[in-house]
């Protein structure tokens, strides 16, 4: 937070503290949350036990502390969730977003589901929630935890699930009356063509379901640099899509998310943290480099083609 403190001086970051056990409670059951606290004070459990809440997975290991680890984490998204529910119109934190945990079994390195914590809190105080999710991966946690719950839109822009973790967020998988939308992007999409899609069924979406608040997950991964996924994404473009979700509005909570390329992600959050403040993102960081990328891969192709015929088929079915 160094850069951003010293970008934006005037606002004061917080310690949220630790989420607590009855956030938890609100998206994980009791068992799973049971196999967690043990785990993570070292005791024994049940192999099945184990296996069913996702522990045996390479992407999952189980460690000591690691409930006290995920509360910490999940903290920023509870407390400005909390914030918002109180009448604020903007809290955001980078240290979660954590949005692969499913309700019963931790998944992609996520053990609890912060993002789903904040919707749920924000149900509490508005009748429809929107989540948005730009992260390179499919917000798969979320959208399954709401899958049936209609005052809830989950709305993921990512890689196909055919070429990446976790494998899902086909068009196909619209939820409970269309409240969840999905926009898989082949490997190699560009940024300009991945903002077009974004802000087409955003609006569409956000017309339809008219939310009164949104959690937004600002995964950077979708960076043309990011070691894990393909999509050709700049920082500068990464940054439009902030502002598509900044200019509905409407009270919003921002969480980070996946990021994997140290060049960027600091860079990006500090600029969306900016952004949404309102304050001008500068154009050299303190230490003198660019904010912006320069001198970026030449894409492959765009996959605008596609990608158009994809958001036919999540605007009209
Ligand atoms: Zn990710």
């Amino acid at each position: 937070m160094r850069l951003f403190e010293a970008c934006a001086p005037d606002f004061p970051v917080t310690d949220p503290g630790l989420a607590t056990i009855e956030d938890v409670k609100l998206v994980h059951g009791s068992d799973y949350i049971d196999t967690v606290q043990r785990l993570s004070q070292g005791l024994s459990c049940p192999e099945e036990a184990v296996r069913a809440a996702g522990f045996l997975s390479g992407d999952n290991p189980a460690f000591s502390g690691m409930h006290d680890a995920a509360l910490a984490y999940s903290g920023g998204a509870t407390q400005a969730a909390r914030d918002i529910a109180n009448g604020g119109m903007l809290s955001m934190t980078v240290t979660g977003g954590l949005h692969h945990a499913r309700q019963n079994q931790a998944s992609g390195f996520c053990i609890y589901n912060d993002c789903a914590m904040a919707v749920s809190i924000l149900r509490k105080a508005f009748e429809r929630v929107l989540y948005v999710d730009i992260d390179l991966h499919h917000g798969d946690g979320v959208q399954w935890i709401f899958y049936e719950d209609r005052s809830v839109m989950t709305l993921s822009i990512h890689e196909d699930g055919r070429f990446l973790y976790p494998g899902t967020g086909h068009v196909s998988e619209r939820g409970a009356e269309n409240s969840s939308v999905n926009i898989p992007l082949l490997p190699y999409t560009t940024g300009d063509v991945w903002l077009d899609a974004l802000r087409e069924v955003l609006k569409a979406s956000v017309d339809r379901f008219r939310p009164e608040a949104v959690v937004l997950q600002m995964g950077t991964d979708a960076h043309v640099l990011d070691p894990l996924g393909h999509l050709s994404v700049s920082a500068q473009e990464w940054l439009e899509g902030i502002v598509l979700v900044k200019d509905l509005g409407l009270p919003l909570v921002a969480l980070g998310g996946g990021g994997y390329e140290q060049t960027t992600v600091p860079r990006m959050w500090v600029a969306a943290l900016l952004t949404l403040l309102g304050l001008p993102v500068p154009d050299t960081q303190p230490d003198g480099r660019a904010f912006f990328d320069e001198n970026l891969p030449t894409p492959r192709d765009n996959n605008r083609a596609q990608a158009e015929d994809i958001v036919r088929r999540v605007l009209h079915g």
